[in-house]
């Protein structure tokens, strides 16, 4: 292809709020002059003449979105052949916090932040069995596979995948080898010389090549993008809401704010799901519904908790403090006052502003429970 007619083309969704219509468009990218073009794919026009724009090309992505001249698009898929080669280059891996090490989430997702490995997709699950048996299908036949199907099923646990170069190998030498007793005489830092019982309880796992890894998260998350397992939320008897926004996702502050949480909860509460979201401003508008009018920040929360993929957090607990409790945790809506008057709250620790102020979290104890279902119910 001739340099100058180089492009990449991006399938891209429009919520398109007064009409409350979706409407599609295809974003173009001229490598050759930093141009883009946007096409109209309902009236089949032109909608936008080449431009001079600057695209953030390392944050495109299916599912992410991109504002353009106020605008915010959702990509949906890469628009041809040679935009889905340059785009889907970055090696993925499939990595799995097992059952029996739920408490160590926090840790382990500090560890994989710090590596600098980019959390693609997170979701704590239950696994089962038949989805254990297609992501097993190798081990069906050995003395060790009765034991490694109970354990996979038994607790709650965690799927994730993860991208970035190098990211199987990367991954698999941040495990350690697969018994524990290996891995604390070879890789005493390693995350199975730290959090494994033995050779079945071993902590994490992480696909052997490319191709493993590409198959089990296929399995996993659904070739259809809907992954099958159940979610780990629990909202009995009471729960409260906590959502890690896109500002701290993308600075990998995930774990760093799960473990000053998880220090913070008293004893008769515990983190009962985590998960990678990322919503479109209508969903947003929903989730936020309460705050229209009631706060002058909202039209900017919304656009920042759309802007890209946030963490939600469901703590269970045995009362209802809990939510008053997390409010406390969290701190004063502004960051810069949260600093001033709270030091060691989240928002004064991860935040910058009442807007990028690290968490949200749920404000009263009726919402609580609707937050929760909202996550973890409605967007499964
Ligand atoms: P792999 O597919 O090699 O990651 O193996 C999957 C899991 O099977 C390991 O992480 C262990 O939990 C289990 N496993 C593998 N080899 C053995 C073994 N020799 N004895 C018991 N469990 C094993």
């Amino acid at each position: 292809m001739a340099e100058y007619r180089k492009r990449y083309a991006f399938n891209c969704e429009y919520y398109d709020v007064a009409a409350d219509l979706i409407r599609p468009y295809t974003l173009f990218y001229y490598l050759s002059d930093g141009t883009i073009e946007m096409f109209d794919e309902r009236t089949k026009r032109c909608f936008l003449k080449r431009t001079t724009f600057p695209l953030d090309l390392d944050a495109l992505d299916i599912d992410r979105h991109v504002k353009i001249f106020g605008r915010q698009l959702k990509i949906v898929s890469y628009g041809d052949a040679f935009t889905k080669t340059a785009f889907d280059s970055v090696e993925r891996t499939y990595a799995m916090i097992k059952p029996g090490t739920f408490e160590h989430v926090p840790s382990i997702i500090s560890r994989i932040e710090e590596s600098g490995l980019v959390i693609h997709r997170l979701k704590s699950a239950r696994m089962s069995e038949e989805i254990a048996g297609r992501l097993y299908k190798e081990h069906d036949g050995k003395s060790f596979y009765p034991n490694l199907m109970k354990m996979i099923t038994s607790e709650p646990m965690c799927v994730m995948e993860l991208r970035g170069e190098g990211c199987v190998k990367r991954w698999r030498d941040l495990m350690g080898p697969t018994n524990p007793e290996t891995a604390k005489r070879e890789n005493p830092r390693s995350l199975r010389a730290l959090y494994a019982k033995n050779i079945t309880y071993n902590a994490v796992h992480g696909s052997d090549s490319s191709s493993s890894a590409e198959r089990e998260l296929g399995i996993v998350f659904g070739d259809d993008g809907k992954c099958p397992l159940r979610s780990t939320a629990s909202a009995t008897p009471f729960c409260t809401c906590v959502v890690i926004l896109p500002h701290a996702v993308k600075e990998k502050k995930v774990g760093s704010i799960l473990q000053h949480l998880d220090k913070s909860l008293p004893s008769n509460a515990f983190i009962s799901a985590v998960q990678m979201f990322t919503l479109t401003p209508e969903q947003t508008k929903e989730f936020y519904a309460v705050y229209e009018g009631a706060t002058p920040e909202y039209s900017a929360m919304v656009r920042h908790l759309s802007s890209d993929s946030c963490v939600a957090v469901c703590i269970s607990s045995e009362s209802e403090e809990i939510v008053g409790k997390m409010r406390e945790w969290a701190g004063p809506k502004d960051s810069v006052i949260a600093k001033a008057i709270r030091k060691e709250s989240a928002r004064a620790l991860f935040g910058y502003d009442s807007v990028q102020n690290a968490v949200h979290v749920s404000d009263l104890v009726e919402e609580a429970p609707v937050e929760c279902g909202y996550f973890f119910k409605l967007l499964q």
